[in-house]
C-alpha cells in the first residue's frame, strides 16, 4: 500500500502513521522527522533546513524532495510506504505525482486527519517538542497549514483519493477508523 497522511501540526500523523505502517506491513516515512535528523547530524541538508524548521516555515521543496527520493523508492521496493507529513503543498504534490507516476508508484490513499484548530494548540502546547512547539511558533505553523496544506486537500479530492477522518476523538478510536478507510481501499484496488 502507498498511503499519505495529511493533517495539521498536532493532528496525530505521526502515531497513526506507526499503526498503520505496522497494520500493512509498510515503511513509515515521516519528513518532519528526518528533517529533525538531519538538523542533530548537522549534515548539508541539516544546515541549509535548520533555520526554517525553527521558525515553523516550510523548507524549500528541492531539500525535501531530495530527502525523501531514497526512502521512499526503497520503502516501494519492500511493500510500499505510508507518508506522514509530505506533500505539503499543492506544488509539492504535483511534483510527486509526476515522479510518481514515471516510476509506477503513485499513492493510493490520502487521509485526512481532521482536528479543531483549539485542539491542536493544546496538543501542541502540552507536547513542548523543542523550539517549533513554543506558542508563537505553534500559531505560525498552524497559519502555514491554513495557508498552504489545505488547498492540498482539493488535489487529492479531486483525483478521488481523499479520505476523512475525524481525529479529534481518542487514538484508539481514531486508529480503528483509519485502518477501516484504508482496508476498504485496499479492497478496492485492482489486483
Ligand atoms: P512536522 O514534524 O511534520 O510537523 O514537520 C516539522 C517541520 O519540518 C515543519 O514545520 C517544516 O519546517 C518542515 N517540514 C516537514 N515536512 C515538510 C515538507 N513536506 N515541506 C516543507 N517543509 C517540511
Amino acid at each position: 500500500m502507498r498511503i499519505l497522511l495529511i493533517g495539521a501540526p498536532g493532528a496525530g500523523k505521526g502515531t497513526q502513521a506507526v499503526r498503520v505502517a505496522k497494520h500493512f506491513g509498510i515503511t513509515h516515512i515521516s519528513s518532519g522527522d528526518l528533517l529533525r535528523k538531519h538538523v542533530k547530524q548537522g549534515t548539508s541538508i541539516g544546515r541549509s533546513v535548520n533555520q526554517y524548521v525553527d521558525r515553523g516555515d516550510l523548507v524549500p521543496d528541492a531539500h525535501v524532495m531530495d530527502m525523501l527520493r531514497k526512502p521512499v523508492l526503497a520503502a516501494n521496493e519492500s511493500g510500499g510506504y505510508v507518508l506522514d507529513g509530505f506533500p505539503r503543498t499543492v506544488e509539492q504534490a504535483e511534483k510527486a505525482y509526476e515522479t510518481a507516476r514515471e516510476l509506477g508508484v503513485a499513492v493510493q490513499a490520502a487521509v485526512f486527519l481532521d482536528v479543531p484548530t483549539e485542539d491542536l494548540v493544546r496538543r501542541l502546547l502540552a507536547r513542548g517538542r523543542g523550539a517549533d512547539d513554543t506558542a508563537d511558533v505553534i500559531s505560525h505553523r498552524l497559519e502555514v497549514f491554513h495557508e498552504h496544506t489545505m488547498p492540498m486537500l482539493d488535489y487529492y479530492a479531486n483525483r478521488e483519493e481523499l479520505v476523512t477522518v475525524d481525529g479529534a476523538r481518542p487514538p484508539a478510536e481514531v486508529t480503528l477508523s483509519l485502518l477501516g478507510e484504508l482496508e476498504a481501499v485496499r479492497q478496492s484496488l485492482p489486483e
